[in-house]
C-alpha cells in the first residue's frame, strides 16, 4: 500500500469549546474514516511526519519545559514514540485481522469469529515529565485500533503542549485528532464529556479524580499512575557497572521519572561501598558539576521544587553521600545519594515510615539507600506497601532474581538495570493496584483500545437448538 500524508495546513480556527470539540471527535469517529486500515496506516505516518518534521521544534520545547538535552529528548521522548510506530506498522495487519473463535461442541453446527473494532473517541490525558512520549505514545494505539483523539497535554510542560496544539491539526483531518490545552479547570470540563476509554497517566490522587469522573459514563480507563519503585543491589552485583546503571536510570530527567528507582535497598555491610560508587558514576555521567551540562534536567516547577528541597532539609547533612546543592532560581538539583540511619521502629516505607524520604513518591533527584539485611527481608518491605510500578534487582544470582520475581507484585521487573523496559514496544506497560490498571504499547495498546467482538453464525438448520427449548425432556441437559 502506498501511503501519503496529508499536510492539513494552514488553520485559522477560533478555539471552540470543549464540548464542542468532543462533539467533532465524535461526528469524525461517526462518519466511518477511521475504519478502513489504510486510513488507520495513513495516520501513523502522519504521526511519524509530525515527529520527525518538527524534531527541533520539540528539542527545543522539551529544553524550554525541562532542560532536556537534544540527545536525552531524542532517545527518551522522540525514538521511542517513532519505535512504537515502527512496531505498530509492522504488526497492525495481522492484529487487525478477525480471528476464528472457538465454538463448544455442543453448539455445533456453528462458526465464529473475533472480529476487532474501534471503541470511538478516546481521551488521552498526559503528565509533565515526558510531556511528548506519554502523551503520544498511547495515541500510536487509540489510532492504530481506529478510534479519534482528544489529547489534553500537561499545564506544567507549557512549550511542549503549546507546540503539539499547533502541529496536530496541520497532520491530521479536523475531528480527528484535537488537542485541549488547560489544567484542572479544563480537564475537569472534559472528564465531565462522554468518552469511549479514558488514558490517564499521572498521580493516583488524580487518577482517582478520573475513574470517578469516568464512572459516571461507565467509560472503562486505562490508569498509568506512579509509587515508589524498589531496588535490591545484591552483595554479589558487579558493583560498579551495576551503581551506573541504577544512577542512569535514577538521575534521567532529574529523577522525574514514573519508573525511576525510589529507594535502594542493599545489606548494611553494602552501604558505604554502594554510596560510593554511585557517587564516583554520577561523576562519570554528569561531570564533577551535573549544573555546566547540557545532559542535566531541571525540576519541573518552584512547588516541586520546594518539595524536594524540603524533604533534602529534613535530612542530616551527615547521612548525604552525594549532591545535595540546589539553586531555586535555576530549579537545579544535584544527582543527590542519601544513606537512611538504621535503627528507627516501624514501617520502612509507606505514609508512617520514619524517614521523610521513604514516605511517598520521591519523583526527583534524591535516592535513599536503606540498609536491609538480606533478599527475603527486603521482599518483605515490598510487600508491605503499595505493588510498585517497576522493581529493580541488581544480582548474579539466579535465585535472587526468583526470589524476586515470584515473592513480590509489581508492573514490571528488570534485572540488572533500570527504565528499559519502557522502550520494549512489545511488553506491556502498565502498573498493578495502586500503580495502575490496564497496559498499553504495541499489540497491548492495540487490545486495550479495540473492543474484540464475538461474531457468532449458527445455521438454522439443522435445529440443534430445538434441545434447549422447552418443554424440556425428563433427563437433565448438561453443556
Ligand atoms: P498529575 O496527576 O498531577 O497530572 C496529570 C494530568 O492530570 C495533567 O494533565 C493535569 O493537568 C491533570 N490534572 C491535574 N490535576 C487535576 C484535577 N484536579 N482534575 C483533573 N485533572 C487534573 O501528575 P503529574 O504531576 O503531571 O505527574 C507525576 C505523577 O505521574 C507521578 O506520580 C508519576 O509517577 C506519575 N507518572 C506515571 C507514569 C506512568 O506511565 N505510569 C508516567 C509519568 C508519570
Amino acid at each position: 500500500m502506498t501511503t501519503t500524508v496529508t499536510t492539513h495546513a494552514p488553520v485559522s480556527r477560533t478555539a471552540p469549546g470543549i464540548p464542542e470539540t468532543v462533539a467533532a471527535a465524535r461526528a469524525f469517529f461517526d462518519s466511518g474514516a477511521t475504519r478502513p486500515l489504510g486510513d488507520r496506516v495513513r495516520n501513523l505516518h502522519a504521526l511519524r511526519a509530525l515527529l520527525t518534521e518538527n524534531e527541533t521544534a520539540f528539542e527545543e520545547a522539551l529544553w524550554d519545559d525541562l532542560h532536556k538535552g537534544p540527545a536525552e529528548a531524542q532517545l527518551t521522548e522522540i525514538s521511542v514514540t517513532l519505535a512504537e510506530i515502527r512496531h505498530t506498522l509492522r504488526h497492525l495487519r495481522r492484529w487487525a485481522r478477525p480471528k476464528r473463535g472457538p465454538v463448544p461442541a455442543v453448539l455445533l453446527p456453528a462458526k465464529a469469529r473475533l472480529v476487532p473494532e474501534p471503541l470511538g473517541v478516546v481521551l488521552v490525558i498526559a503528565p509533565w515529565n515526558y510531556p511528548l512520549q506519554l502523551l503520544m505514545n498511547p495515541l500510536v494505539g487509540v489510532l492504530a485500533a481506529g478510534n479519534t483523539a482528544v489529547l489534553k497535554p500537561s499545564e506544567l510542560a507549557p512549550a511542549t503542549s503549546a507546540l503539539i496544539a499547533r502541529l496536530v491539526p496541520r497532520y491530521f483531518p479536523d475531528g480527528e485528532v484535537r488537542v485541549v490545552e488547560g489544567g484542572v479547570e479544563e480537564t475537569t470540563e472534559l472528564l465531565a464529556q462522554r468518552f469511549d476509554h479514558i488514558v490517564f497517566t499521572g498521580s493516583g490522587s488524580i487518577g482517582r479524580i478520573v475513574m470517578r469522573a469516568a464512572a459516571e459514563h461507565l467509560t472503562p480507563v486505562t490508569l498509568e499512575l506512579g509509587g515508589k519503585s524498589p531496588v535490591w543491589f545484591d552483595d554479589d552485583a558487579r558493583l560498579r557497572a551495576a551503581a551506573r546503571r541504577l544512577a542512569w536510570a535514577k538521575f534521567t530527567n532529574a529523577g522525574q521519572t514514573c519508573v525511576a528507582p525510589d529507594y535502594v535497598m542493599t545489606t548494611p555491610d553494602r552501604v558505604p561501598a554502594l554510596a560510593a560508587a554511585l557517587r564516583t558514576a554520577i561523576g562519570e555521567l554528569w561531570g564533577p558539576d551535573p549544573r555546566a551540562t547540557r545532559d542535566y534536567g531541571r525540576i519541573v516547577s518552584e512547588r516541586h521544587f520546594d518539595r524536594l528541597v524540603g524533604l533534602l532539609d529534613s535530612v542530616d547533612p551527615s547521612d548525604v553521600a552525594a549532591g545535595g546543592t540546589h539553586d531555586r532560581a535555576e530549579r537545579y538539583l544535584a544527582p543527590t545519594v542519601v544513606t537512611v540511619p538504621a535503627g528507627a521502629d516501624g514501617p520502612v516505607i509507606g505514609p508512617d515510615a520514619a524517614h521523610p524520604l521513604l514516605r511517598d513518591e520521591i519523583f526527583g533527584p534524591v535516592l535513599p539507600i536503606v540498609a536491609v539485611a538480606s533478599a527475603e527481608e527486603a521482599v518483605k518491605v515490598v510487600n508491605s506497601w503499595d505493588k510498585p510500578l517497576a522493581l529493580y534487582v541488581f544480582t548474579s544470582s539466579s535465585r535472587t532474581r526468583r526470589l524476586f520475581e515470584q515473592g513480590t507484585s509489581s508492573g514490571a521487573v528488570v534485572h540488572d538495570a533500570g527504565l528499559v523496559h519502557v522502550a520494549a514496544a512489545g511488553l506491556p506497560f502498565g502498573g498493578v493496584g495502586p500503580s495502575g490498571m490496564g497496559a498499553y504499547h504495541g499489540a497491548y495498546s492495540w487490545r486495550s483500545f479495540t473492543h474484540l467482538k464475538p461474531v457468532l453464525t449458527k445455521p438454522l438448520a439443522p435445529d440443534t437448538l430445538r434441545l434447549a427449548q422447552p418443554p424440556f425432556p425428563t433427563f437433565a441437559l448438561r453443556l
